[in-house]
């Protein structure tokens, strides 16, 4: 069969390595057929907000050049060598821009590259650019990002999820076959629902988080995204292990995720249906996937249970203390002195403060600025043991239900999203309602343990999310119980859902999406940018 551009970019992950390694095709023909695809569609979705032509290029040459001169390099390249993938824009690389999504950090090239990036250069895979979120990964549309919002491949109308809506945009679009995210409350699980993609948030602490830009220390963290559960676990197994330069980093191996991915068996898994998490404020569309997830993993042998976790009715709560608290702390250092943007204020002396204050006021954004304030006030003296002392004990109670939970179950299940994707601006002036989309994927990480969300089928058109969360540090069997599913919902049907996204090539003679907001250029001229 020849492959074209066209078919190469629908293939998975796993497909594109084998076929480099066989020699079928070169990382060059791949990444340029991903950079044709980009400049095709990208102006209507605006998943990528830098895109590095140059260096995936280069980078792509290199591994085939390593290839075609065989021996011993050849034979020593890292199974993904050669397929490319992209980086939320919340993720420092040397030499690309990393922004946040922030006006604060426009033009500001990191010194530095965080240690999943140097894990990616060093199998080299090709960076093909940095993908669009919600300012600082504070927000569930990626609507909240200073440089446009990105939309959702499956209907443009609506939103990708957030924070990580550029990464799972950029996926499910066929821009990159893989995908970097970071995921605090949900941000990579989410915009995995609602894109029909696959993303997991790893156990806290198994992948480093250094050179990640913190939003709240105790519950960041950066995991895989991509079309197939398998095509996660291998991103997985290169970005996970033990990094000195973290302090929470944990000191194991990574186990080969992809083994138990490609485990199908479930029968005797016992799998523990939240409670909590279904029922009202849950769409029907949503419930039936759900329910039909669970039947097809009864008939196939596993052990459904019901368990109780009653205290994940105070996680959004608990989460939207703990969270700005933490965030208020971290972005204290946007100072307007010591890197990224300054904002000089008008007429009066020149302190300090006042600078600082005018830097603030407009390099963040509303929900940014929301955030620091919550945090601010929750931490204060006076109000600390009230709010932040008892959203500290929330979460203990929440990681007790874990624990129990974990006893009656191997692993447990629930819609990653009460929702499929919303259109665009429906949640964007309620913060409740958009905080609202996190409830099911928030306890994971205020109990630090890993979760995966994995395509459960169509909504109104629209894809359905399936969440499996696990103890901390089994992360492989949430790759077992997604990857059987994956196979047992693919069986079924004709294709697997992430190939029956709408085609999105404009037509030939389009030019970009004229409703895509102008907000894509934005009028901010940091007095001092790309400083450090
Ligand atoms: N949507 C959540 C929030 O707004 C999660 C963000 C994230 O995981 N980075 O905080």
């Amino acid at each position: 069969m020849t492959t074209t551009p066209q078919s190469l970019i629908r293939l998975t992950a796993a497909q594109m390595a084998a076929k480099l390694a066989a020699g079928e095709i070169t990382s060059v023909e791949l990444t340029q057929a991903h950079l044709d695809r980009i400049a095709a569609v990208d102006d209507t979705i605006n998943a990528f907000l830098h895109v590095n032509a140059g260096q995936a290029l280069e980078t792509a040459a290199g591994v085939d050049k390593l290839r075609a001169a065989g021996g011993t390099e050849a034979e020593s390249l890292h199974p993904l060598a050669g397929v490319p993938i992209a980086i939320k824009d919340l993720i420092v690389t040397k030499g690309q821009p990393t922004t946040a999504g922030s006006k604060m950090l426009q033009g500001w090239m990191s010194p530095y590259d965080a240690t999943v990036i140097e894990k990616i250069r060093a199998a080299r895979l090709p960076i093909l650019g940095k993908t669009n979120l919600d300012e600082f990964a504070m927000g569930s549309s990626t609507e909240h990002s200073a440089f446009g919002p990105t939309r959702n491949p499956w209907d443009t109308g609506r939103i990708p999820g957030g924070s990580g809506g550029g990464s799972a945009a950029a996926v499910a679009a066929f821009e990159a076959p893989l995908a970097l995210g970071t995921d605090t409350g949900g941000s990579i699980r989410q915009p995995g629902a609602v894109t029909g993609t696959v993303g997991t948030k790893p156990t806290y602490g198994s992948v480093s988080r250094y050179g990640a830009i913190a939003m709240a220390s105790s519950l960041d963290q950066i995991g895989p995204v991509a079309r197939t559960v398998e095509d996660a676990a291998l991103l997985h197994e290169l970005i996970g292990g033990h990094d000195p330069r973290d302090s929470t980093s944990l000191p194991e191996q990574v186990p080969a995720f992809a083994e138990f991915a490609a485990n199908h068996d479930v029968a005797g898994l016992r799998i523990g249906v939240i409670k909590q998490l279904q029922g009202e404020g849950y769409q029907a569309g949503v419930l039936a996937r759900f329910q039909e997830a669970l039947d097809t993993l009864r008939e196939a042998g596993a052990e459904i249970v019901e368990v109780d976790c009653p205290s994940f009715d105070y996680a959004v709560g608990s989460y939207y203390l703990i969270m700005p608290s933490e965030a208020s702390s971290n972005l204290a250092r946007y100072d307007g002195v010591r890197y990224g943007a300054r904002v000089l204020p008008e007429g009066g002396p020149l302190t300090i403060e006042r600078v600082m204050g005018a830097t603030r006021a407009a390099g963040f954004g509303d929900e940014v600025k929301r955030r620091i304030i919550l945090g601010t006030y929750a931490l204060s003296a006076g109000y600390y043991d009230a709010y932040y002392g008892s959203a500290q004990k929330v979460r203990t109670l929440i990681q007790r239900d874990f624990d129990a939970a974990f006893e009656a179950a191997d692993v447990l299940i629930s819609p990653t999203s009460p929702t499929v994707a919303f259109p665009l601006g429906e949640k964007l002036d309620d913060p409740m309602a958009m905080y609202l989309n996190d409830v099911t994927t928030i306890p994971a990480n205020l109990a630090g343990v890993p979760g995966i969300s994995v395509p459960g089928g169509l909504s109104e058109g629209l894809p359905v999310g399936i969440q499996f969360l696990a103890p901390a540090r089994q992360d492989a069997r949430v790759y077992h119980a997604a990857g059987a599913l994956e196979k047992l919902l693919n069986d079924a049907a004709e294709s697997p859902l992430w190939a029956q996204i709408p085609a999105l090539v404009p037509a030939a003679g389009a030019g970009p999406d004229a409703s895509r907001p102008a907000a894509a250029a934005p009028a901010f001229t940091p007095e001092v940018g790309g400083a450090k």
